[in-house]
């Protein structure tokens, strides 16, 4: 089953600055967000110095391969500032000067009691046969033209007058302009797998697809897949998407923490407030990294009791009550250390569940045990306790935040029965 008829889009961002390590092209990430909320989707993307002869160039390729080419920059009065003709070039039209809109720009020094310079006459210029797209916000106006069944656009440069222009003057051209189309999302948040394994896993299923797309984005946390179908009708999208996210959902299981785009400690703390339960935590490697991201969440004082960061052994002890003689026997590394600690915060917090851990960050191991085993606790209602030892890869700051997506994870397996 096909599309209707997409449309895709190339960017060109112009602008020598932004080859340079002092500028990033943001524009090009506004414009993608609101061609994708049409279900456009970009092609491909390019930033281009201030060279006509490039420029030129790139534009007549975007135009073999795109139905819309959006080049952003390059609009303003110096001599630098070629978008205009290398796009009048590329289309083989002339440049037509006019009169209009040198005197809109000149009243608009005048305006701020300033004196146009000559050289802003070049904004006079437009594409034979453009649209003009005004500018409230600058003085040089954006330029929309159709050639040959397909679009190209020219936009300021600087972000602040480009969103303007995108969303009172290019969105409403573009609805006109494209098929009758629905679009259907789903959006899964993974964890507990490497990226690479997870695409091992699910590629089989969505690389005979190209529609629904899907994007699989690896954070530092976790993995975020994304399907998008477009269609002709609402139940043909909503069909394509269950063509693929039923077999994806198989075979991810209990991976898949959150289908809304919750976080997992989000996720975590409505498991806890549906069971009207408290948490506490004890950490020991992760310092109260646990804690930082259970809080982060608001409204997490309905169930997060508290916790306590236990750095040293002298601190397990004290602050928890470890018996001495555990750490001697099994090291504070250890399983029954982590469920111990759990335990006793469990209990000295008062709080329904508690999750613990005590690991090795590295880059020393100081118990002998390998850089990168953590284990975590838990401790829930009638005595139960259990444990889990992760084997994390890694530098310090991975294998830490690596262990508090592990306790995190573990924490909802148990409050889910998993
Ligand atoms: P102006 O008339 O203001 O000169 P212009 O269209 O010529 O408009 P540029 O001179 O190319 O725009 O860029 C002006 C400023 O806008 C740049 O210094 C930069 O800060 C910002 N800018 C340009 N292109 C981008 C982009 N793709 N992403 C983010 N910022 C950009």
């Amino acid at each position: 089953m096909q599309n209707p008829s997409p449309l895709d889009a190339e960017i060109i961002a112009v602008g020598s600055e932004m080859l340079t390590s002092q500028r990033l092209d943001t524009n090009s990430l506004f414009i993608t967000d609101q061609l994708n909320s049409l279900g456009v989707e970009v092609r491909r993307k390019l930033v281009v110095g201030d060279d006509r002869a490039i420029l030129t160039a790139a534009v007549k390729h975007a135009l073999m391969h795109a139905d819309l080419v959006i080049v952003t920059g390059g609009l303003g009065p110096t001599e630098d500032d070629l978008t205009r003709e290398s796009v009048a070039h590329a289309l083989g039209r002339e440049l037509q000067f006019r009169q209009e809109l040198s005197d809109a720009i000149e009243e608009r020094f005048r305006r701020r009691g300033r004196k146009m310079a000559e050289n802003n006459k070049k904004q006079a210029f437009l594409v034979d046969g453009a649209e003009v797209l005004p500018n409230p916000n600058g003085t040089a106006v954006g330029q929309w033209i159709e050639h040959e069944g397909k679009v190209v656009m020219m936009l300021p440069g600087p972000p602040g007058e480009l969103k303007p222009m995108f969303a009172n003057e290019c969105l409403p051209r573009l609805t006109a302009r494209l098929p009758a189309q629905f679009i259907r999302t789903r959006f899964y948040r993974v964890t507990g797998m490497t990226e690479s394994d997870l695409d091992h896993l699910i590629a089989p299923v969505y690389s005979k697809y190209t529609n629904p797309t899907t994007t699989i984005l690896a954070s530092p946390f976790d993995i975020q897949i994304h399907l998008r179908a477009r269609c002709a009708t609402e139940e043909q999208a909503e069909r394509l998407l269950a063509e693929v996210a039923g077999p994806m959902e198989e075979l991810l299981g209990d991976r898949i923490f959150s289908r809304n785009g919750d976080s997992l400690e989000a996720v975590v703390g409505a498991l806890l407030r549906e069971r009207g339960a408290t948490l506490a935590v004890a950490e020991s490697c992760t310092g109260g990294m646990i804690a930082e991201r259970i809080t982060s969440v608001a409204g997490s004082s309905d169930y997060f009791a508290g916790g306590f960061v236990v750095y040293s052994n002298a601190m397990k002890e004290k602050a928890l009550g470890i018996h001495p003689e555990l750490i001697a026997r099994h090291t504070a590394v250890s399983e029954e250390v982590a469920r111990a600690m759990a335990q006793c915060a469990q209990l000295r917090a008062g709080a329904t569940y508690a999750i613990s851990t005590t690991g090795e960050a590295g880059p020393e191991s100081a118990t002998g045990v390998p850089v990168g085993t953590v284990y975590v606790g838990f401790a829930g209602p009638n005595d139960t306790a259990a444990g889990r030892k992760f084997n994390l890869p890694g530098d310090r700051a991975r294998i830490r935040l690596f262990a508090t997506q592990g306790a995190l994870d573990y924490l909802r397996r148990q409050l889910l029965g998993i």
